[in-house]
């Protein structure tokens, strides 16, 4: 059962290097407690086209789950993110210490499968999740390898930032990031133990 996810987006809460072999990928050090970043809400995007933007030819895709919080901030629907990075840019800003707005938080940096209704964390935590590029898997997940639990990622957030209902949190990427070019097909699902599928999103990268 699909859902039309709340509007608008106020917030998109991101958690860096969740994944173990992700952050080993990057070359960073595992952090010791979440590392959180915004993306704008107005980044993100339901269409099934992904404009790159003209100023960077360096567009990573990280495949992430996703849920939109209720107004208590607790879980109520479940989809997958797409955090788009320009990944030169962040590695200059990294370098510089600044901030990555810039690398993270462009139009259309953020787009969105049809999300579902969220069950419960122990129904979450069984869950896959699959990327695809031109038909070749590039990245697979599953929340048992995230450093931060879900609970532990809303109870931090919670407890640091203004949460507003229909805000997002995006639970981290696993390893196999890599760059987008115009004209890729993209594809990502989430299933479930038995590999139903939950969630399934096709884009086309222009
Ligand atoms: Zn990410």
């Amino acid at each position: 059962m699909e859902i039309s996810v709340m509007k608008p987006i106020m917030n998109i809460w991101c958690v860096g290097r969740n994944y173990v072999a992700h952050a080993a990928e990057l070359k960073n050090p595992v952090p010791e407690s979440p590392l959180i970043f915004l993306k704008a809400g107005s980044c993100a995007s339901f269409s099934p086209k992904i404009n790159l933007p003209q100023w960077t030819k360096d567009i990573h895709y990280e495949c992430e789950l996703a849920v939109q919080l209720d107004r208590h901030g607790e879980p109520k629907l479940l989809g997958l993110a797409l955090d788009l990075t320009a990944r030169s840019v962040q590695s200059a800003l990294k370098d510089s210490r600044s901030p990555w707005t810039l690398a993270k938080s462009f139009t259309g940096a953020c787009p969105l499968s049809a999300f579902v209704p969220f069950q419960t964390v122990e129904y979450f935590n069984s869950l896959n999740f699959r990327f695809y590029k031109n038909a070749a898997l590039l990245q697979t997940g599953n929340p048992q390898h995230m450093l931060f639990s879900l609970p532990v990622l809303l109870e931090y957030i919670r407890s640091h930032f203004p949460v507003n209902e229909g805000d997002l949190v995006l639970t981290g990427t696993p390893s196999g990031v890599g760059p987008l070019s115009s004209g890729d097909r993209l594809r990502a699902e989430i299933t479930a133990e038995d590999d139903t599928r939950l969630v399934e999103v096709t884009w086309d990268v222009i």
